[in-house]
């Protein structure tokens, strides 16, 4: 009998938990349409708003499920607000930050993976650029560098304080994530200025030691990759490049702090957050949610964008199949992406952040309607 395969939902917080309801319908019509793909989803609460009725960012049964039993892992966004305050743990972190960050730290997803792909029927900021020029997928190290959890407040005199956020680089890390972007790349079919496979490293290696070793690693790392072109910015440079000839990049490889920094940008050049999927991947698991936060301007107004989260269960289905040689599962992937690009070409079924330049006219669209029309040419 095929695999079951054991989904933690994680919907967490605010819009978070609207897009994660509609992911969860995708799925279920797979499940009840597609041969061989069999998936059990295991939902649980999480993130501020549990935190504030419960004292904990999720139950006991929650943790010990998504950390050893599920096979992958689907999140929405965590991230509350209580009498106007972000709701925070007593050590000052965001509510739900023990799931979002630390489940990186804890499984060692240490390539978080974002596409930044412009899909036909999506408008870009970018005047002159279109979907043939906008395809490149950004892999951030996930697990070290400015966000390893070592920083201090120092206290002295009135005005004299400072603080200290250590950043740590590892060739192991650099290692480990270089080698990730460079299979990734291999297939892939090349920068669409050009088709050249091309792994670009974006870093700060003039000023910083750090960004030296990583640098450096990933050049030891890319000599093994002789058909692949390895190719340098530094991190300023690389945003006014990518804005200029996005059409340049294929994969782009980056520390962590740069790495985030850079793929919300690339979140612009897609259309905006709501079209933005992740995956933070290691070696033998994996955590997927779109690359928004819980949008409190915008939750419980049905307002919210499906799309990201959608194509996060496309990334997860995709990196299942490849992982288990499961067909079927790659199948449904490409089944729920041909969806979307179908509802994005027609055009007249989108949530409102998508009603801008060619499509400003289009009356918006609810969240789940979106999902329905996306439901319904998966049918
Ligand atoms: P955000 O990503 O929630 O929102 C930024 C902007 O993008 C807002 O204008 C919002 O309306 C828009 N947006 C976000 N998702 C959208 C969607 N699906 N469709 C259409 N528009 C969308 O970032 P923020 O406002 O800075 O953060 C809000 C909360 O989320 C904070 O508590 C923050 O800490 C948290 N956060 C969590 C995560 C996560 O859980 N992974 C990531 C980022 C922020």
């Amino acid at each position: 009998m095929a695999k079951t395969y054991e989904i933690s939902v994680l919907p967490g917080d605010g819009a978070g938990r609207e897009v994660i309801a509609q992911a969860v319908r995708v799925l279920e019509t797979l499940h009840s349409k597609q041969r061989g793909v069999n998936l059990k989803l295991h939902q649980f609460e999480c993130g501020g708003e549990y935190y504030l009725e419960h004292e904990r960012e999720w139950s006991e049964k929650a943790e010990d499920f998504t950390t050893t039993k599920a096979d992958a892992i689907l999140l929405g966004a965590v991230g509350a607000k209580h009498e106007g305050q972000l709701v925070r743990l007593p050590d000052g972190n965001m509510a739900g930050y023990n799931i979002v960050i630390g489940l990186r730290q804890r499984l060692d997803l240490y390539a978080n993976v974002r596409p930044v792909r412009l899909y036909e029927g999506v408008p870009t900021p970018l005047a002159d650029k279109g979907p043939r020029d906008i395809d490149m997928v950004i892999v951030r190290e996930n697990t070290e560098g400015l966000y390893i959890p070592a920083r201090q407040r120092v206290e002295r005199s009135e005005g004299q304080d400072f603080a200290i956020d250590m950043r740590v680089i590892s060739t192991r890390g650099s290692e480990r994530v270089s080698r990730f972007a460079f299979e990734l790349a291999t297939g892939r079919t090349g920068a669409p200025s050009d088709g050249t496979k091309r792994v670009t490293c974006v870093d700060k290696s003039n000023l910083l030691e750090g960004c030296r070793l990583f640098r450096e690693t990933f050049n030891s790392v890319g000599n093994n990759y002789p058909r692949i072109e390895k190719d340098y910015a530094f991190v300023d440079a690389w945003t006014l490049l990518a804005i200029m000839s996005p059409e340049h990049y294929d994969v782009v490889v980056a520390p962590n702090a740069f790495g985030d920094i850079i793929s919300d940008m690339g979140g612009a050049l897609q259309g905006g957050l709501g079209m933005a999927p992740s995956g933070n991947i290691g070696d033998s698991k994996a955590l997927f949610e779109p690359v928004h936060g819980s949008a409190p301007d915008i939750a419980g107004k049905g307002r919210a964008n499906p799309i990201a989260a959608i194509l996060s269960v496309v990334m997860m289905l995709d990196w299942l199949g490849d992982r288990h040689r499961n067909h079927a599962l790659k199948k449904a992937a490409t089944t729920i992406e041909t969806a979307v690009e179908g509802t994005l070409q027609e055009g007249s079924v989108r949530t409102q952040d998508l009603c801008r330049g060619e499509w400003a006219s289009v009356t918006p669209s609810s969240t789940e309607d979106v999902t329905s029309d996306i439901i319904e040419k998966m049918e």
